[in-house]
């Protein structure tokens, strides 16, 4: 007897809708799909028991003829792609003809739909893929999908369902997110009675302020970077807000929501350290990419998709959410009032939501293509940082009669400079006076000038009169036979013993004399003990480096030291933090000490 039996029609459709119907969810996702792809200006959702029971979606769209409606439920039925070639562009949300097939197959749907041309509209009425009426109704341009009692003929997915909350949570965050794709379609969300989501059309910026909040989007940083193909904008949270906010996700690829780890990792390590570990930045990032440079044809219900060229895209999100962060005030403020006093830059003269920003930043595209490489790092330096104003006095301008002007007026006697305690360096700014935490600072500059270091060829190495003799445990010498080669770039010169032996000849140039010999075992200390994904190992042996190599607090600096050393924070990229993501300086605006000596 054959062991082997095609299986009947019924049981195929219901194992292929597992695919693509995992839940409520996946229902409104797929009509919410056909909808925008239908054209529609305005979406309305409604669900009962989180869609368990019901969900209907009505949109005004092109509606279908009836024709076309009798088609719409068969497998593999689809408008939207006919041929190969057809595939390798998609322009629209669906393609594989499968979602109304499933559903239909796994509860029991209606449809009214009709085209503009037409008097009545077409009523399907499915139960369990099987038609079971056709008729004619009334009903508005557009379509209405009604799905009742979701996986009814199927008690093992019924089963699967989670509680209502959780179920309704996962179709929330699936009209929310189509909702900050389509800023230009109203979206209404309803729950039983209530009204959960009403979204006006608007811009990306209006629908954000629409779901978040005002008071939350205000804090957002915004981004736009066109490159030749490929367009990445967005908006991200401040780092100082990832404690308070939700750290919500949001990646866009084409107005698909999308998720690539790459991606991600990019726009994580763009915050480099400016959040502590475990905390998670809010970022929406949408991509702009022709359909022929991504797969996402991986599979029906996931959302990963792969891109062609990733590490130029890694490269492009990483710059582009980079300099969007360096270029937004991240200077802590001490004091109450977190809208007094401004840094005055002397050559800014535009000035934006949330404060004064450097206006000559200039960025450039990635490399990409041929290469596959990509600039890893934007070199900003000579963007024009607010912070410029303490250093390098400039006489004063010709009109020098408002006394707390703040267009970019700066004090003549910026250059009074003191240290406090061995441990801050306090300095006066045209619109108060600036902390500096004098090894945080140092850490910062010795950090950034060794990550350049692997991407300069330079010569940083400074030999050693007496060689050091190391030895080291197994795990200690893989580690350092591990880092050699970025060792070496950083200025360590390192000779290998077999099994346990390394002897230290040389060491880089700026390393404080009198750290020689333990340095390298507090690097290796810190590599193994320092998970932080974030980081690439580079990233981590600077790190160490820098908080071993710089001025601790307790060091006593003399006036051109301090000199010296802010001349160099302020070039730095990030001068804001130190490399563990505590500030490096602070503002006290005078308008804080005049608040509080009772002046106003
Ligand atoms: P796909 O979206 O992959 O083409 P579906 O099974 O989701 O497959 O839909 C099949 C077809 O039915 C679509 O290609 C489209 O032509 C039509 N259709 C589905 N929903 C709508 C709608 N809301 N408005 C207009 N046409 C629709
Ligand atoms: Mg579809």
């Amino acid at each position: 007897m054959a062991k082997i039996k095609v299986l009947s029609e019924e049981l195929a459709s219901k194992i292929a809708a597992g695919e693509v119907v995992q839940r409520p969810e996946s229902v409104v996702k797929e009509l919410l799909e056909n909808s925008i792809d239908a054209g529609s200006k305005s979406i309305y959702v409604e669900v009962k028991d989180a869609g368990k029971s019901f969900i209907r979606i009505t949109d005004d769209g092109s509606g279908m003829t009836e024709e076309d409606a009798l088609v719409a439920f068969e497998r593999h039925a689809t408008s939207k792609i006919e041929t190969y070639e057809d595939l390798e562009n998609v322009g629209t949300l669906g393609f594989r003809g499968e979602a109304l097939y499933s559903i239909a197959a796994v509860s029991q749907i209606e449809l009214k739909t009709r085209v503009a041309g037409e008097d009545a509209a077409v009523y399907l009425r499915i139960d369990g893929g099987r038609r079971e009426e056709v008729s004619r109704v009334a009903h508005g341009v557009g379509t209405t999908v009604i799905v009742k009692n979701l996986f009814y003929n199927t008690p093992a997915r019924r089963n699967f369902m989670k509680a209502n909350p959780t179920e309704f949570r996962h179709i929330y965050q699936t009209v929310s997110r189509y909702a900050l794709a389509f800023p230009e379609i109203e979206f209404t969300l309803q729950s039983g009675d209530e009204i959960v989501l009403r979204a006006k059309a608007d811009t990306i910026r209006g629908r954000l302020d629409e779901i978040f909040g005002e008071r939350f989007t205000d804090s957002l940083v915004a981004f736009e970077e066109d490159y030749d193909h490929l367009k990445v904008s967005g908006f991200l949270g401040k780092p100082e807000y990832t404690k308070r906010t939700r750290g919500e996700q949001f990646l866009f690829l084409n107005r698909r929501y999308v998720l690539n780890k790459a991606v991600n990792h990019a726009a994580f390590s763009a915050y480099e350290n400016l959040i502590d570990r475990g905390d998670f930045p809010f970022f929406a990032i949408f991509i702009e990419l022709p359909p022929n440079e991504v797969d996402v044809n991986v599979h029906p219900s996931k959302m990963e998709v792969k891109f062609k060229d990733e590490r130029s895209i890694y490269g492009a999100i990483r710059s582009a959410t980079r300099s969007a962060l360096v270029r937004s005030d991240l200077v802590p403020e001490m004091g109450m009032a977190p809208d007094s006093g401004r840094f005055v830059s002397r050559t800014t003269t535009e000035s934006s939501r949330g404060g004064i920003v450097p206006v000559m930043f200039n960025s450039r595209a990635p490399q990409t293509g041929a290469s596959g490489r990509y600039i890893e790092e934007e070199r900003i330096a000579d963007a024009v940082d607010p912070l410029f104003s303490l250093r390098l006095p400039q006489p004063r301008p010709a009109s020098t009669d408002s006394e707390e002007s703040d267009n970019g007026v700066f004090d003549t006697d910026a250059g009074i400079i003191y240290q406090l305690h061995n441990k801050y360096i306090i300095s006066q700014i045209s619109t108060g006076l600036l902390v500096i935490d004098q090894h945080a600072a140092h850490e910062r500059v010795i950090y950034e000038r060794t990550l350049k270091r692997f991407n300069e060829q330079g010569q940083n190495t400074q030999q050693l009169l007496f060689p050091i003799s190391m030895n080291l445990d197994p795990a200690d010498f893989s580690v350092v036979e591990e880092t050699l080669p970025d060792l070496n770039l950083m200025g360590f010169s390192i000779k290998m013993f077999s099994g346990s032996t390394a002897v230290l000849d040389g060491v880089p140039v700026d390393l404080k004399p009198g750290r020689e010999s333990t340095i390298i075992t507090e690097i290796i200390e810190d590599f193994k003990r320092d998970n932080d994904l974030r980081l690439t190992p580079r990233e981590k042996l600077c790190k160490t480096y820098a908080c071993k190599a710089a001025v601790k607090a307790g060091d006593y600096l003399t006036v051109e030291e301090m000199e010296s050393l802010i001349d160099q924070l302020f070039q730095a990229e990030v001068p804001y933090v130190c490399p563990h993501g505590r500030p490096v300086l602070v503002k006290i605006p005078l308008l804080e000490l005049d608040k509080k000596f009772g002046r106003i």
